[in-house]
C-alpha cells in the first residue's frame, strides 16, 4: 500500500493469520473448502451466540442468498434501508425484486422505525399487500433502533435480514448485531474493521435456512457422485485461504473494537468545540465505531472543503454514504423519505479509523480539520 498515506479503514492483521495460511498451504487445501473455512464459521457462532454460520465470497451474495431462501422472488417488494452501501440492497435486484427505500432518523442515523410504521399504515389503509422483507444495515458500526424494528417486522410477517457487514461486534442488551432478525450478514472486505481481503458470512439460527444458503451457494449441486442440478445455483463459497485469514481476524475482534471505540472519542475530544454532530449510540447499544464520521451542522465549511484538505496531506476521507432512492440506478424505485439521509450524505463525512492509528495521528488529523472551520 501507498507508503505514509493514511487510509480511511486499511487491513490491521493480529498476528496469526500468516501462520494459518501456512497451514492451509501444507495441507494443500488451498480449495475449494477445507478445515479452516469450518473454524471460521466456529468463530463466527461462538462470538455471536448465532447457531449456523455459512461463509461466501463476499455479503453481497449473502444477502441476495438470504433473500432467495427467504422466498423473495421476481417483481417481490422489499423494504430496505436507504442511507446506505449498495451492498445492502443490490441483492433485492439481482433477484428481480422492487426495493422500497426506508429513510433515517437523525438520532440513529439508521432506519427510522416510525417511518417504517407509517410506510405498513399506509398500505393497510389502502387495503394493500406489505413487502416480504427487510434489509436492514447497522450503519457505521453503530445498531439501529433494533428493537422497534424487529417488533414492526414480527407484527407484520415481515422477513429481517440484518445487513450487518459495517457492525460486527456491535450489540444491544449484550446481544450481537445479525442475531435479531431471520438472517444476518457480517462482511470481510477490504476495509472492515475485520478483513479477509474479501468475504461475507451468513449466519441464523435456523438450520434449513444455513443448509439451503450453502446449497445455492456451491452450484445447487445435488448428492450424487456426477454433477446433477435441479435448479441453478451460484459459486458463492469462501476459499480455504481467506478463511484461514478470517480465523486469525477474529482472534482480534474486541481489541479492534476497542481500538475503534477509543479513535472515536478521541477525535469527538479533540473535535468538540465545532458545529458538528457525531453519530451517537442509542440507549442499550454498544457500537463497534467502524468509522469516525460527523455532519457539519452549518455554513461555516463544506465537506468537500474538508476532504480537499485532509487530502492535500495525503489523508484519506469521504462523504457519508449517498442514499439509494438519489442513485440513478434506483430512479425507479420506491422511497419513504424525511430527506434526513440526504441531509447527511451533503453534510457529512467519514475520517480515517484504522485500528492501526496512533494518537498522535488523530491529533494531527483533527488539527487539519479544525483549520478547516476557522474563518
Ligand atoms: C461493505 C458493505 C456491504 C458489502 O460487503 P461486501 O462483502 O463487500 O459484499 C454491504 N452492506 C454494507 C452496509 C457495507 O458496508
Amino acid at each position: 500500500m501507498e507508503k505514509n498515506k493514511i487510509f480511511l479503514s486499511p487491513p490491521h492483521m493480529g498476528g496469526n493469520e500468516l501462520k494459518y495460511i501456512e497451514e492451509v498451504f501444507k495441507s494443500n487445501y488451498i480449495a475449494p473448502l477445507g478445515e479452516y473455512v469450518n473454524k471460521f464459521e466456529k468463530a463466527i457462532t461462538e462470538y455471536t451466540g448465532a447457531k449456523y454460520a455459512v461463509a461466501l465470497s463476499t455479503a453481497t451474495a449473502g444477502i441476495q442468498l438470504a433473500l432467495k431462501v427467504l422466498g423473495i422472488q421476481e417483481n417481490d417488494e422489499v423494504l430496505a434501508s436507504d442511507f446506505t452501501f449498495i451492498g445492502s440492497v443490490a441483492g433485492i435486484t439481482y433477484l428481480g425484486g422492487k426495493p422500497i427505500f426506508i429513510d433515517s432518523d437523525l438520532k440513529s442515523w439508521n432506519l427510522d422505525p416510525k417511518l417504517l410504521q407509517s410506510f405498513i399504515n399506509d398500505r393497510k389503509a389502502r387495503n394493500l399487500s406489505l413487502p416480504k422483507a427487510l434489509v436492514l444495515t447497522h450503519l457505521y458500526g453503530q445498531m439501529a433502533d433494533i428493537e422497534s424494528i424487529v417488533k414492526i417486522c414480527k407484527e407484520n410477517n415481515i422477513f429481517l435480514i440484518e445487513d450487518a457487514a459495517e457492525s460486527l461486534g456491535a450489540t444491544f442488551n449484550g446481544k450481537q448485531s445479525g442475531t435479531f432478525g431471520d438472517i444476518g450478514v457480517y462482511s470481510f472486505n477490504g476495509n472492515k474493521i475485520l478483513t479477509t481481503s474479501g468475504g461475507g458470512i451468513v449466519v441464523t439460527d435456523n438450520k434449513k435456512w444455513a443448509d439451503k444458503i450453502t446449497y445455492y451457494a456451491t452450484t445447487a449441486r445435488e448428492e450424487e457422485l456426477h454433477y446433477e442440478h435441479l435448479e441453478v445455483g451460484y459459486n458463492y463459497r469462501m476459499s480455504n485461504v481467506l478463511a484461514a485469514i478470517g480465523t486469525g481476524q477474529m482472534e482480534v475482534l474486541n481489541e479492534r473494537v476497542q481500538r475503534k471505540r477509543e479513535i472515536f472519542n478521541l477525535y469527538k475530544s479533540e473535535l468538540k468545540d465545532l458545529p458538528v454532530g457525531f453519530m451517537e449510540e442509542l440507549p442499550n447499544t454498544y457500537g463497534n465505531r467502524w468509522l469516525t464520521t460527523f455532519y457539519i451542522k452549518d455554513s461555516s465549511t463544506t465537506p468537500t472543503k474538508v476532504i480537499d484538505k485532509l487530502q492535500n496531506s495525503n489523508i484519506e476521507s469521504r462523504p457519508l454514504w449517498k442514499p439509494m432512492s438519489l442513485q440513478k440506478a434506483f430512479k425507479n424505485s420506491q422511497v419513504h423519505s424525511n430527506s434526513i439521509g440526504k441531509k447527511l450524505f451533503k453534510s457529512g463525512i467519514c475520517i480515517p479509523s484504522g485500528t492501526s492509528l496512533e494518537d498522535k495521528e488523530i491529533k494531527y488529523i483533527s488539527d487539519l480539520i479544525k483549520e478547516c472551520f476557522r474563518v
